[in-house]
């Protein structure tokens, strides 16, 4: 670890550095993990045309597909499915027989926009914890697509519109994708319908859209779901649009007694593209490693927990809880 970020001396690279850098392997385009300014970038293929949305289609991007291997200074790196968003990756690196697998964010919980969670064996593993407490278990997503769209429902016999905020990469795709479209029309928020585009560009089958902004006429919002990006929360007068509306969250943190009402929305639901705690302890299983270096989140308790099970855990400090990165996370989440 280094004031950048996770260095591979070795191989003269970093994984999601956080401070510019010569050459960045990013395992996902979530802006706590791509940052802007470094000079190459090695992505996994399949995310390639979220990161090139987030860093910028001029910059100097180096792709590679899952499974397949690029060596660097003599220093063999491969993408692995972290099952996280359209495109996310473990980065797994050997060099001399050693193993490292760096997880980035990930979930073990089906999604139908991206590819499953591969498990990779290695000598370390370096996981994730922003979930890491027992409290934390999700309900099944099915049951959770069946409340939004009866929320949904409900509102149009109302004669009121459905905005629901939710992180716009991953998230609200991954919302798109279960909602049931004989309900009504849906509309979006301009970050949301970009990064949809960018699914649909990249693969992904999604129910059709409509961008807000382009809707003259008012009524048509009356019954709508429109989907937008927490950010939006604060927009005012961009919500008075939509006329008489009912609001919701989804996120994980909407597991947390009071949240909802932190939030101040009429509804929350629990839908995480992190893994939950059962998830967490089965990658980390998984792995099979020697040594499981845990970050972000919970990463303190959950090296306890794994200490307790005789495993051996190290916590790794990120320097970041920058400004942005203390915002982002808990709506990525
Ligand atoms: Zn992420
Ligand atoms: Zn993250």
């Amino acid at each position: 670890m280094t004031s950048r970020g996770l260095y591979c001396q070795r191989g003269d690279f970093y994984i999601d550095p956080w401070k510019p850098v010569k050459r960045a392997v990013v395992t996902h385009a979530h802006a706590d993990h791509t940052y802007r300014g470094n000079e190459i970038y090695l992505v996994p293929k399949e995310g390639e045309r979220l990161s090139r949305i987030r860093i910028d289609e001029g910059a100097a991007i180096e792709t590679l597909p899952y499974g397949e291997v690029r060596t660097i200074n003599g220093v063999s790196v491969s993408f692995h499915p972290a099952g996280h968003i359209l495109g996310s990756a473990q980065a797994r690196v050997e060099y001399g027989g050693e193993i490292w697998v760096v997880s980035g964010d990930y979930k073990l919980t089906p999604d139908p926009t991206c590819a499953p969670f591969e498990p990779v064996k290695c000598h370390h593993f370096i996981t994730e914890a922003t979930f890491g407490l027992p409290i934390y278990r999700w309900p099944r997503t099915e049951d959770v697509m069946d409340e939004i769209n009866g929320w949904w429902r409900r509102n149009v016999e109302r004669g009121k519109s459905s905005v629901i905020f939710a992180y716009s990469l991953g998230k609200s795709q991954r919302i798109l994708k279960g909602i049931d479209t004989s309900i009504g029309p849906i509309f979006t928020h301009g970050a949301v319908e970009r990064l949809t585009q960018a699914y649909r560009e990249s693969g992904v089958d999604l129910p059709p859209t409509t961008y807000a902004g382009s809707v003259t006429n008012k009524k048509e919002f009356v019954g709508s779901l429109v989907v937008a990006p927490p950010s939006a929360q604060q927009m005012v007068g961009w919500l008075r649009k939509f006329g008489s509306y009912s609001t919701a969250f989804a996120s994980g943190w909407m597991m947390v007694r009071g949240a909802r009402r932190q939030r101040a929305v009429d509804r929350g639901f629990v839908v995480s593209d992190h893994a939950d705690w059962p998830e967490l302890l089965t990658a980390i299983a998984a792995a099979q490693a020697e040594t499981v270096y845990v970050t972000h989140g919970f990463s303190h308790e959950v090296v306890r927990w794994l200490r307790e099970q005789g495993t051996n855990a190290v916590e790794l400090k990120t320097h970041f809880m920058g400004d942005d990165g203390a915002d982002l996370e808990p709506d990525e989440a």
